[in-house]
C-alpha cells in the first residue's frame, strides 16, 4: 500500500512519534535491508537518533529486522527495513484515542460551572469553590463565574471535524 508522506496528518502523526530528525530518516531512507549505520551515512542523521528512530518504528511496527551473523567477525548484523503501511492503522488508533479524549473533556465541560480566580491561580469547579464560599482555594480572592459555551463549542466543532474525516 502506497503512503502519501506529504498528507499533513500522516506527517503530523510521523513527527509525533520520532521527532523532526526522525523524520529526515524516513523521508531518507535506502530502499532495501540496510545496517543502521549505512542509514547514518545515507541520511546524515546521527546514528544515536538514527537507531532511536528505527526502534520507535519498529515498535509501532513500521519497521523490521533481521539479524544476521559475519562469517568472519561472528558480529551479528541488524539489517533493517521501513515498512510504513501499518501507518493508516496507526493513523485510526490515534484518531480514536483523540476522539475519546475529547468527548471526555466535552462532558466535563457540559456537567460543570466554572469559575477562576482574578489572580490567575486556574479555573475551579463549582462543588469546590462552594466549599470555600467562592474564595480562591489558593489565594483567598474571590473567584468569578466563567462562561464556557464557547470552550464546549469548539471542542464540538473538533469532534465533528475528526469525525468526518
Ligand atoms: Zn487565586
Amino acid at each position: 500500500m502506497l503512503v502519501d508522506l506529504d498528507d499533513p496528518i500522516i506527517r503530523g502523526l510521523l513527527i509525533n512519534l520520532v521527532g523532526e530528525e526522525g523524520m529526515n530518516v524516513v523521508l531518507k531512507m535506502p530502499d532495501g535491508e540496510v545496517t543502521d549505520e549505512e542509514v547514518s551515512n545515507v541520511t546524515e542523521v546521527p546514528l544515536n537518533i538514527v537507531r532511536r528512530t528505527l526502534y520507535i518504528l519498529f515498535e509501532n511496527r513500521l519497521a523490521t529486522y533481521r539479524r544476521e551473523r559475519n562469517k568472519d567477525s561472528g558480529w551479528l548484523t541488524y539489517l533493517w527495513l521501513i515498512d510504513i503501511s501499518g501507518i493508516n492503522e496507526l493513523l485510526d488508533n490515534e484518531m480514536n484515542r483523540l476522539l475519546t479524549n475529547l468527548k471526555s473533556k466535552l462532558d466535563f465541560e457540559e456537567d460543570n460551572m466554572f469559575y477562576i480566580c482574578e489572580n490567575e491561580c486556574g479555573r475551579f469547579v463549582f462543588d469546590l469553590v462552594a466549599e470555600t464560599e467562592y474564595l480562591c482555594p489558593n489565594c483567598g480572592e474571590e473567584v468569578v463565574f466563567e462562561e464556557n459555551e464557547i470552550i464546549k463549542q469548539s471542542l464540538r466543532k473538533r469532534i465533528n471535524e475528526l469525525e468526518d474525516i
